[in-house]
């Protein structure tokens, strides 16, 4: 029988670890959260310093006998649990629910590796009691605005619905973006081109110079008519080189991956919405069958905001650079990133824990989706320690009389670690269009004064555009340089507003729903503070402050708790039910339906209730694809989301996420 127990919280890396750790050790999982605050009442006692009342999980209690009599006979007592905040803290509840008054110490690990498991077991600890404060500190925050929020949006809009505090936060940063959206007026511009060559050899040698610049003033062209006439004046004129301007550029390898850049990178290149990234990066970590019953983990844990790395990771990084790709792509001294303020310098970035596993040498063992993201991971890792990309960018003014044309272009000298990864351009911005097109632009070798053959002149309509809508990409990389949300919060803030309807994710896009413009209409108005960006991101940073022994949580509840009350008691003073009343009409009395939220999604009623009970649903006016149903599909929604029933549910059962016809 082995002498030690060593607990962690899934099923998984409990396998992973058993294999390094060898017969001496028996590993077992907790499955996660053993305790928590209960479930129908508050569960935090205000007056009394803000006491969290933690209760078992009751699908638990099972687990915790089996627990006990693993532990029977052990010489000692491990928690292996995560490396983070939710890790402590389950390490915590296990030792004190579980194995109170017994030696329990807690390891923690970057990676699950022979090395960096066994230098862990090397220095097992006490339990961090700063960390811990703290995420008892942002569960015991998140529960008193969740339990006080959410029946005022029973009085106010719906039963059944619930608010957040940095959902609500995200929210509102994506119904304001609607909002702009909505008011966006968009205007007409024109832009001019001319196809260019070196005299007598046109074709192959075109290239593009735009209009610039008119009488030496910016060059505002806003209808067709302008443009032709432009054209026309063009026609004839002779094109000169006015001024040749060469400049090298370097392109900086980025840095490995932390949560928020690996979860954008993996929507831009991968098309992951932030929770898939999440569970593919866990099972990466957790440890993936690599044949013989043999799991194996293959990054290091994917919680993390710095980008830090091992000393050991980075000379095999480079030896393996060197081997591969030569010795020119191989900086003199390892590139080093700087991690934000917040950011845990103990922490590691998102790396392969084997730089020998290529994603090559894997494919056998891994799912499509893994294996993907393991490339991703693998590869950011590579170029991140390779010397800069270079280029010589070259800008030549062009002069037609008043008019003023320059041609872009940009010539790859040197691929640096572009070799390994290809940085894919952030979306959602406008205009980035125009930057992709200056690599094509191929021009040739010109000197000042030269006279240039004009072969074709290209006026193109465009209109301005509106601010993209958030993606899962953008809307993280938002919510990191607000300051709001943390690496384990990210995909669990986009999962929780999609789940409750706030928002639709349509073609990987982010759309408030009607509910969500109201759930969030009502927060503003009522809770302007508690979902503001700015102290919602000095909330955060007082949590962390709280993990680094500088603040205490009581100080911090209660800083939070008395405005938040005070305006909590004037909302459930003054809030009123909100009607929307419609142009249909009850066919039964006469008086107009109303828009109602009803446990099961929209609905209208007859504004006669409770002496009229008439309803009906609101259709999408798509009809029900079973045959001879006859019914259409209406909006309804459950616990695990939105989704389109039938209208003749009990008696047709079809249901979808998406409607039928749309291609999302
Ligand atoms: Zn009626
Ligand atoms: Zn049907």
């Amino acid at each position: 029988m082995s002498k030690n127990l060593v607990v962690v919280e899934s099923p998984t890396k409990a396998k992973t670890i058993s294999k390094i750790l060898g017969q001496d050790y028996t590993v077992v999982s907790s499955m996660g959260h053993i305790i928590d605050l209960p479930q129908k009442e508050l569960g935090v006692d205000v007056e009394n310093k803000f006491k969290p009342e933690y209760v078992v999980i009751p699908s638990r209690k099972k687990l915790m006998t089996q627990l006990k009599k693993d532990a029977k006979g052990k010489d000692r007592i491990y928690v292996a649990t995560d490396p983070d905040r939710e890790g402590e803290a389950i390490g915590w509840q296990i030792k004190e629910k579980i194995f109170k008054g017994k030696d329990v110490l807690r390891v923690s690990f970057h990676e699950i590796t022979p090395h960096a498991v066994g230098e862990a077991f090397k220095s097992a600890r006490q339990f961090d009691a700063n960390m811990i404060e703290a995420q008892i500190g942002r569960r015991v925050l998140d529960r008193i605005v969740g339990y006080f929020l959410s029946p005022l949006l029973w009085k106010k809009l719906a039963r059944g619905l619930s608010a957040g505090r940095v959902q609500s936060v995200a929210l509102r940063l994506i119904v304001e973006r609607e909002r702009q959206i909505q008011a966006f007026c968009p205007s007409e511009y024109w832009e001019i081109s001319a196809e260019l060559s070196k005299p007598k050899i046109s074709g192959e040698t075109d290239f593009c110079a735009k209009l610039e610049k008119i009488d030496g003033k910016k060059a505002e062209i806003k209808t067709r008519e302008a443009a032709q006439e432009i054209v026309d004046e063009l026609k004839d004129k002779e094109f000169k080189v006015l001024e040749i301007r060469q400049t090298e550029k370097k392109r900086y390898a980025p840095a490995p991956f932390i949560t928020s850049t690996m979860q954008q990178e993996a929507f831009n290149k991968l098309r992951f919405n932030a929770s898939k990234t999440m569970l593919v990066a866990q099972q990466l970590y957790e440890g993936v069958d690599i044949g013989g019953d043999n799991p194996l983990s293959l990054i290091t844990y994917m919680r993390t905001d710095s980008p830090n790395i091992a000393p050991e990771a980075i000379s095999e990084v480079r030896e393996h650079i060197g081997r591969i790709f030569g010795k020119d792509f191989l900086p003199a001294s390892p590139n080093v990133f700087k991690a934000k303020k917040s950011a845990q310098q103990a922490h590691e970035a998102i790396r392969p824990s084997y730089i020998s596993r290529s994603p090559e040498s894997m494919k056998d063992f891994l799912t499509h989706d893994q294996l993907r993201l393991y490339e991703l991971i693998y590869n950011r890792f590579l170029a991140s320690q390779m010397k800069p990309a270079e280029f010589l960018a070259t800008a030549v003014d062009i002069a037609a009389e008043k008019y003023l044309f320059t041609a872009n272009g940009s010539h790859l000298l040197f691929e640096g670690f572009l070799a390994a990864y290809n940085k894919s351009e952030e979306e959602g911005k406008n205009g980035e269009e125009e930057e992709k097109d200056k690599n094509k632009n191929i021009i040739p070798p010109l000197t000042q004064g030269e006279t240039l053959a004009l072969n074709k002149l290209v006026p193109s309509q465009h209109f301005t555009k509106p601010p993209a809508r958030f993606s899962d990409s953008s809307l993280v990389k938002a919510l990191e340089e607000e300051g709001i949300g943390r690496p384990s919060t990210y995909a669990p803030i986009i999962y929780t507003l999609i789940l409750r309807d706030y928002v639709r994710r349509i073609k990987g896009y982010l759309n408030p729903t009607e509910l969500g413009f109201k759930v969030n209409d009502m927060l503003v108005e009522y809770f302007p503070k508690i979902i503001d960006v700015k102290f919602t991101a000095l909330m955060e940073d007082e949590l962390d402050e709280i993990e680094e022994g500088r603040l205490k949580r009581v100080e911090v509840l209660k800083e939070f708790y008395a405005p938040f009350k005070e305006r909590l008691d004037f909302a459930q003073a003054n809030i009123k039910k909100e009607v929307v009343f419609t142009d249909q009409i009850c066919e039964k009395c006469g008086k107009p339906f109303i828009v109602k939220w009803g446990k099961r999604g929209k609905f209208l009623s007859c504004s006669g209730f409770p002496a009229c009970k008439n309803s009906r649903s609101i259709t999408s006016g798509v009809k029900c694809p079973i045959e001879n149903c006859g019914g259409e599909l209406v909006e309804r929604r459950s616990k695990r989301g939105f989704f389109y029933g039938c209208s003749n549910f009990p008696k047709c059962t079809f249901t979808s996420r998406t409607l039928p016809e749309s291609k999302e």
